[in-house]
């Protein structure tokens, strides 16, 4: 077996670490920073108190974008780095801040004439250029492991479109995990981006661009999303349980960024596109039935990691996801969406992304179809 592993990023963990970002930037030489911070982060003071105790590093907010950042809010951002001539960006948030910062670190530091807008590099297979402003990520949700991923998904919602776009320009210099922000993510966002966790874990695990070192933290992290999860979405002040879904949180996004998710992510994009369901929950509503695709691996992929989460097999992980998934109200089919066959279509369609060819075993638009007609039916 031949592979490669590469983490690029710093990466700080512990509770109360927010605070180290003006020290952070000054040790690296930054200035002139970028705060890039979600909503949440704006209405409750917290990127206020991120500005004050930079003592000087930030010198603008850009917070006018929406959860699933849109291409055109990645090239406002840009815009604002050039007007202002900023030097770094701070990413405050859930995995829309980090996805639209990471962006936006690389449009902004041509001009707009030589880089051009993030459009012409979201799903054309355009390798956009390395060059981008260092970047400081400090998550608010324990999901998407976005802070250690070269990975930003942005959506056009003109073109109907939500999709990865793939740049080794898009590590951040430095991560820094503190739990403490995540103790008001509320519990369906926290089911959700949990979920995430656990959809990455698995999925990089099983990638046929699999390897020993992300197999080994896929493992970890998926360990500790059945152990913690549910204690986090039932009580959001648990310190434990906040810091280990953070702990499974970082080290889901290494397991994956450089195996690549598969078909649950491939699914996910038209669910979250076409119905508007949270990422992590559509990732999550085809966990259990791709197990049980892939326990037909001839490698057993699936098998093997049913095993080292200490279930029978395949089909026992698939039935602990399905169990999890229920234990959290998060959602178990599509009959409310009402679904006729042309959009069931639409969806097998849509769910063509290159990710689908990560799957260990061949998803045919027979799997595809017998998978949505079944969430579409069932209740
Ligand atoms: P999000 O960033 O969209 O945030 C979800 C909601 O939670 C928002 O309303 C936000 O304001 C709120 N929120 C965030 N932090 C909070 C806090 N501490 N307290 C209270 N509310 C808070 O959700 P997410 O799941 O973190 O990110 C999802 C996005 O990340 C999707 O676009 C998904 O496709 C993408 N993603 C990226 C990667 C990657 O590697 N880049 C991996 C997986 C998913």
């Amino acid at each position: 077996m031949i592979w490669n592993y590469t983490q690029p990023v710093d990466i700080r963990f512990g509770a109360g670490r927010v605070s180290e970002i003006g020290d952070a930037a000054r040790e690296r030489g930054l200035y002139r920073g970028l705060l890039v911070a979600g909503g949440h982060s704006v209405r409750s003071g917290l990127a206020q108190r991120v500005v004050d105790s930079g003592r000087g590093a930030i010198d603008a907010v850009f917070s006018d974008f929406s959860p699933n950042p849109d291409v055109t809010e990645v090239d406002a951002c840009a815009e604002l780095i050039r007007e202002r001539d900023l030097g770094f960006i701070v990413a405050l948030g859930g995995g829309s801040a980090l996805d639209l910062a990471k962006a936006a670190s690389v449009i902004g530091v041509g001009s707009r004439e030589t880089v051009g807008s993030i459009r012409d590099y979201h799903g054309t297979g355009k390798p956009l250029p390395l060059g981008h402003l260092p970047l400081i990520a400090v998550p608010t949700t324990a999901g998407t492991g976005s802070e250690v991923t070269c990975v930003s998904v942005l959506t056009d919602r003109a073109a109907g479109v939500k999709a990865p776009i793939v740049s080794n320009g898009f590590y951040p210099e430095l991560a820094i995990v503190d739990p403490e922000l995540t103790y008001t993510v509320p519990p369906y966002v926290t089911a959700c981006t949990g979920m995430d966790v656990l959809s990455q874990a698995i999925e990089g695990y099983w990638s046929v661009g699999h390897q020993p070192i992300c197999d080994a933290l896929a493992v970890h992290a998926a360990r500790l999303v059945f152990d913690f999860l549910p204690t986090a979405v039932e009580r959001p002040d648990d310190r434990e349980a906040r810091e280990r879904m953070c702990e499974a949180s970082v080290i889901a996004g290494l397991a994956f960024t450089l195996p690549k998710t598969t078909s649950s992510h491939a699914c996910s994009f038209p669910l979250t596109n076409r119905y508007g369901i949270a990422h992590g929950e559509a990732c999550a509503l085809t966990l259990d039935y791709f197990t049980r695709v892939n326990a037909a691996d001839p490698e057993g992929r699936a098998d093997a990691l049913g095993r080292a989460l200490g279930y029978r097999d395949a089909d026992g992980l698939a039935d602990a996801i399905a169990d999890l998934r229920r234990a959290l109200h998060l959602r178990e089919s599509l009959a409310d969406l009402d679904l006729d066959e042309p959009a069931i279509e639409a969806l097998v369609r849509d769910s063509h992304h290159p990710n689908l060819l990560n799957n260990p075993v061949v998803i045919t638009d027979d799997i595809l179809l017998d998978l949505f007609h079944r969430l579409a039916s069932s209740s």
